[in-house]
């Protein structure tokens, strides 16, 4: 017998308001709201609401509101509701728990125990507004002396590098977790900014090709849709080796989500479930990761940064020095934010390190031991806002990933329930009726709007702090100051304490 389970929220709609016109019916997904002929009113099953907000927003007289039950179990500290529904839950069914999106839980976000400096009288602000201000970057191996002979012909061979016009770039969201539509949007916003969006590991729609030149493919442990071409089209390749919201594991696309289309991309059949596995069969040492770094820049004439993209973990900083070592050109590292199309709930919800503290480490490793140049760090897991992006530069990023704020971009309404397939946005879902929800004309200009939103953003930043170009605040740690942390944090994070001077 399956135990009850309360319903996580409640529909509330104000019967005066309601016209019965049924929008809310049409528009749900999750079959919530119903209209009842013999009564002429609406019904509505909040067993079934997954706080999409999608009927709220779209009822025209503005009578509906979603509110957490308030059914609860007697108080107790312990057992909180969602751990006794959870321990209900799977003995129902005996399955594993599944989430999408970042981890919610309430530990520290240390970008928010981060404070920027400002300059003041002594050293004056740029204004940007007035005065030249360089958002743009590289990102791949620095060539340590540039040599050039008698004829000013230079010498060095340059490593393949990456051109940005903003210290952000979209990232990895495969084509079957998020829709042809979301796809579309983010190509065509990177070939705007001048900047890159990532494949994933679903491999490449023939129809997004054209937009190459702003296209980061991935190699992942399932090698979905990994062909010569899908390599040579792209601008990067970039090896996943783990990704925060489940360091450890492997991927898991749920069959629902592989229609024909995503079938075809991936090179895998229809309708059944896509799960990568949790290692690369092919690499079990640093020596392994160098020999598939050097295949992938074999196979692409040596004309591609190739990145490596690792969950941050404990023992981060030894690990990210042996990837510098591997030939990588750019390592992404995922803070345990992150976010994914699906998890399960305990992996996203207790593995993994905060990416601020990731990052300090690695930086100051890879400084320590005089291979900072030899690649860039690309971070990612939940970079909420500019103020996150100047300050992770500032800890030692070249630059930020994005995924999570560029979806809300798009119009999601972070109900976390992306694995079911039934996305009312149209961003996470292969049905039809919803893909098309999202209109790739606007939401192009929607990330388009956000990521010059935060650039303008960064450089007033920047200005404020008499800096003027992303290269000169790149790991500049007396830009930040610390506040309401411990000492083994400002230790890690390498920042000095609120008050403390230079
Ligand atoms: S969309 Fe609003 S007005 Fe229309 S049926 Fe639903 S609650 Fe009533
Ligand atoms: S993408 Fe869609 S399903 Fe996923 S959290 Fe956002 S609104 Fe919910």
């Amino acid at each position: 017998m399956n135990m009850f389970i309360y319903p996580e929220y409640e529909v509330v709609r104000d019967e005066n308001k309601c016209i019965a016109c049924r929008v809310c019916e049409r528009q749900c997904a999750n079959e919530v709201h119903r209209f009842d002929p013999d009564t002429g009113r609406m019904i509505a099953d909040s067993e079934k609401c997954v706080n999409c907000h999608r009927c709220v927003c779209l009822c025209p007289t503005h009578a509906l509101k979603i509110v957490k039950s308030d059914d609860t179990y007697k108080r107790n500290a312990n057992w909180d509701n969602q751990t006794i529904n959870e321990v209900y839950k799977q003995a129902n069914s005996g399955g594993v728990l599944l989430s999408s999106m970042g981890n919610p839980k309430p530990y520290p976000v240390f970008w928010d125990k981060m404070l920027i400096n400002a300059s003041q009288v002594t050293n004056p602000p740029i204004d940007p507004l007035r005065e030249p201000m360089e958002t743009q970057l590289y990102l791949g191996k620095r060539t340590a002396k540039i040599e050039r002979d008698e004829k000013g012909k230079l010498k060095n061979t340059l490593a393949p590098q990456l051109k940005l016009n903003v210290p952000i770039l979209f990232s990895a969201m495969s084509y079957g977790s998020i829709s042809y539509n979301a796809h579309e949007s983010l190509a065509r916003a990177a070939e705007e900014l001048g900047t890159y969006y990532n494949t994933g590991e679903g491999g490449l729609h023939k129809d997004f090709y054209k937009y190459g030149k702003n296209t980061i493919v991935q190699v992942a442990s399932g090698r979905f849709g990994v062909f010569e071409g899908y390599l040579e089209s792209a601008a990067a390749i970039e090896i996943k080796m783990g990704q925060g919201a489940k360091p450890g594991i492997g991927g898991h696309l749920p069959g629902a989500k592989i229609s024909a289309d995503v079938s075809e991309t991936r090179m895998i059949p229809q309708g059944v479930d896509a799960i990568s596995p949790a290692p690369h069969h092919d690499i079990y040492s640093i020596e392994d990761l160098r020999q598939l770094v050097y295949s992938l820049k074999e196979a692409t004439a040596y004309k591609k940064p190739v990145i490596v993209k690792i969950a941050a973990v404990h023992n981060i900083a030894a690990i990210a020095s042996g990837i510098a070592r591997s030939g990588a050109d750019v390592i992404a590292i995922d803070g345990y934010r992150g976010g994914t199309g699906a998890a399960p709930t305990r992996i996203r919800d207790n593995v993994g390190i905060p990416i601020e503290l990731a990052l300090a480490e690695v930086d100051q490793r890879l400084r320590d031991e005089g291979i900072r140049d030899d690649v860039s760090i690309l971070v990612g897991g939940s970079i909420r806002s500019s103020a996150d992006v100047v300050k992770a530069i500032a800890l030692g990023a070249d630059a930020c990933y994005i995924g999570t704020a560029a979806l809300l971009a798009l119009g999601c309404h972070l109900c976390r329930t992306c694995h079911a397939g039934k996305c009312n946005w149209g961003i996470a879902t292969q049905r039809p009726d919803l893909v098309k929800r999202l209109n790739p004309d606007l939401g192009y200009k929607r990330l388009v709007n956000l990521v010059t939103a935060w650039n303008h953003e960064i450089q007033e930043m920047m200005g404020g702090m008499g800096i003027n170009s992303i290269e000169a605040l790149r790991g500049n740690r007396l830009m930040l100051r610390g506040l309401g942390l411990n000492e083994a944090e400002l230790k890690i994070l390498g920042i000095k304490y609120a008050g403390e001077s230079m």
